[in-house]
């Protein structure tokens, strides 16, 4: 593998060739892949207990354990929301490896966008109530089928919908709108929440880019929207925001009309 860099030589303001400047990143490569790979292996290997400590939690909580004390009760909450997000990171960083490597396998379908729209409404249902925020939807019967891969397009509008939640007021309203823009149909997700500043609008889809200063919830990795982007564009989508600070944001992605 090479990287390869182009320089103009110039002589009195005009150019009088190039320098190409190749660079042997092979290694660099080899080691970039193992770690993909490693953390890819990892992520899995932890999915499984993580998942049984989660199964034993309920057990535990369906079987109403006699008599627990609010203590206690509290503790069991805490591990049950530990368990959750560490059940989200090793998840996050399995869809990850699996987007580094290329292999973002895609299984097209046929959906209405209504049957997205609803099944990551109720996906987030529970979180929106805590903070009595309501989700406004508009997305007309008379809309058409898009052509899909329904279980990454669906964990996406969960993510957008679920960093609205997050970034919102309590008892704020989310608009979830869907939208047909010729071959295209546009799914958006605005927000009246915190909104964010211009000056970070541009990195918002990066790696591990939390805006500085601006979590209200402080426990998110900055992979969400890298992964969304990743997801949507592999379908030949796009996907983009508008924000304004202190107003809210709308972030909004296409795909396409079957
Ligand atoms: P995270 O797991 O940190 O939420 P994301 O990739 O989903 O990661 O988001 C990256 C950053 O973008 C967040 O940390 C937050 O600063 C900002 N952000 C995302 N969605 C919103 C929103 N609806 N309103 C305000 N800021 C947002």
């Amino acid at each position: 593998f090479f990287n390869k860099e182009t320089v103009d030589v110039v002589n009195d303001g005009t150019t009088i060739g190039k320098v190409i400047i190749l660079k042997n990143i092979t290694e660099f490569q080899q080691l970039d892949e193992a770690k993909t790979n490693f953390i890819a292996t990892i992520s899995h290997e932890l999915k499984t207990p993580i998942s049984s400590i989660k199964m034993s939690l309920k057990l535990l909580e369906d079987a109403r354990i006699g008599d627990v004390n609010s203590e206690q009760r509290q503790l069991l909450q805490n591990i049950d929301d530990d368990t959750r997000r560490l059940l989200q990171i090793t998840g996050e960083l399995l869809d990850l490896a699996q987007v580094e490597t290329g292999k973002i396998n895609l299984n097209f379908g046929n959906t209405h966008p209504q049957n997205i729209v609803n099944y990551a409404v109720q996906a987030v249902k529970f979180i929106a109530d805590q903070k009595q925020i309501t989700i406004k939807i508009n997305c007309p019967d008379s809309l058409p089928d898009v052509q899909a891969d329904l279980d990454k397009t669906t964990w996406v509008l969960i993510n957008l919908l679920s960093n609205a939640v997050k970034y919102s007021a309590s008892k704020s309203t989310i608009e979830l709108t869907v939208k047909r823009h010729k071959d295209m149909l546009e799914f958006s997700v605005k927000d009246y929440g915190q909104g964010i500043d211009a000056r970070y609008l541009s990195r918002i889809f990066e790696r591990y880019f939390k805006v500085p200063g601006a979590g209200l919830d402080k426990t998110g990795t900055g992979l969400g929207l890298a992964i969304a982007k990743d997801f949507i564009e592999a379908q030949g989508g796009k996907i983009g925001v508008e924000s304004q600070e202190g107003e809210g944001s709308r972030f909004f992605y296409t795909l396409k009309v079957v």
